[in-house]
């Protein structure tokens, strides 16, 4: 890393670039389009607006178009190319695609694809030159995330169950090759690293889930950091940092060059299995040892179910990905050490509500859009 000039904050807080306040509505998805430094925007006013900074720093209206309804988007920065799908079924220009509103579209450049996912529980994927479409899947409930491994060409897609089906593609058919359970809310955000071959999962149940496909292990690794549900999941491959937001507007950055363990499976048993003493379900052990049942709880470390008084204390685990304090077990909390609780994370407030969240590499700027109808431009994430 470069030396530090003189002057430069030494935490190397992120720093508001520049934000956009003038809508009408919510901005639904947003995206900066490095070399420009502008910013394309898709409102629930039914706009699509190129914004363009100027050396004031000030982001001017370029382009306003109206669309005959909502929209969503997936940009390619390499062609600049915009792909749009609608409320009404329909992509960019084409025929209707979908019975009911678009959820989201991915444009894939290698393959000439356009993914799209409906209201209607299908997924589709269609020529992006002629606009044939050339396959489509029912998917198990309404789906909220997508995401495409040119590689392999596998996709990812997160639905409102909770689950991600992993379809393999082909030119024109699918096959469904399995699916991830974990989440107990909705999924609502989907990332994925075609370099360490690992899916993140984020959900309405306020976790993140790192599905390790290029460890071959089935390792699955669950990042608790946020409070509320998560609206936004980016990766910085060239830092290695998993940027995540939740709809209270914080923004956590992980450090995802730190190896985490998986979290254990949570033991069944009837008494305590620190000190013996019998659950409340356990008629026959209090009865026979005249004791009044206790309620279950688990050692977020070892999994142990044990008694609220054998685990009284509270700890943060980074290493299991518990950023926040967790129940832990007391044998356990005497074996974590201080540098045990060192966070691998850091915490940032975007001081509004996020609903969408943007992050451009080349730039290292963060985008994020509010239910406050601004757009924040944010510098030097993913720097440190
Ligand atoms: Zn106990
Ligand atoms: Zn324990």
């Amino acid at each position: 890393m470069a030396a530090e000039t003189l002057g430069e904050p030494r935490d190397r807080k992120p720093s508001l670039q520049g934000s956009i306040e003038a809508f009408q509505d919510v901005v639904s998805s947003a995206v900066i389009i490095p070399k420009e430094d502008g910013v394309i925007s898709v409102s629930d006013d039914r706009t699509i607006r190129v914004w363009l900074k100027r050396d004031s720093g000030q982001y001017w209206p370029s382009v306003y178009h109206t669309m005959p309804c909502n929209t969503c988007m997936s940009f390619n920065p390499e062609t600049r190319r915009l792909s749009i799908g609608m409320d009404t079924g329909t992509l960019d220009l084409w025929n209707r695609a979908h019975q009911g509103k678009v959820s989201v579209v991915l444009f894939v450049l290698e393959m000439e694809w356009l993914l799209s996912t409906g209201q209607d529980k299908s997924f589709t994927w269609h020529c992006s030159e002629s606009g044939q479409q050339l396959g489509t899947h029912r998917t198990s409930s309404w789906v909220s995330g997508l995401q495409f491994d040119v590689e392999t060409r596998h996709a990812f897609v997160g639905d409102q169950s909770g689950q991600v089906t992993i379809l393999k593609l082909e030119q024109d058919s699918c096959s469904l090759v399995t699916t991830f359970k974990g989440h107990t809310g909705n999924v609502t955000a989907l990332c994925w690293d075609p370099v360490q071959r690992v899916l993140f999962s984020g959900s309405s149940d306020h976790s993140i889930i790192m599905w390790d496909i290029g460890g071959r292990k089935g390792t699955a690794i669950e990042l608790q950091g946020h409070s509320e549900k998560i609206e936004g999941l980016c990766y910085a491959s060239h830092t290695r940092q998993l940027i995540s937001c939740s709809s209270d507007g914080s923004i956590v950055v992980w450090n995802m060059d730190v190896t985490r363990q998986e979290t254990p499976e949570w033991l069944d048993s009837d008494s305590c299995q620190k000190c013996e003493q019998p659950f409340f379900w356990n008629f026959k052990q209090m009865w026979d040892s005249k004791k009044i049942g206790l309620r279950q709880h688990h050692c977020r470390k070892c999994g142990q179910a044990v008694c609220g008084k054998c685990s009284s204390k509270r700890s943060a685990i980074p290493l299991m990905g518990f950023e926040f304090e967790v129940r832990v077990c007391d044998s356990c909390y005497g074996s974590i050490t201080e540098e045990d609780r060192a966070p691998t994370a850091t915490f940032h407030n975007s001081k509004h509500n996020i609903v969408y969240m943007h992050y451009e590499p080349t730039t290292g700027c963060l985008l994020t859009s509010g239910t406050d109808k601004v757009i924040k431009v944010r510098k030097k994430y993913c720097l440190y």
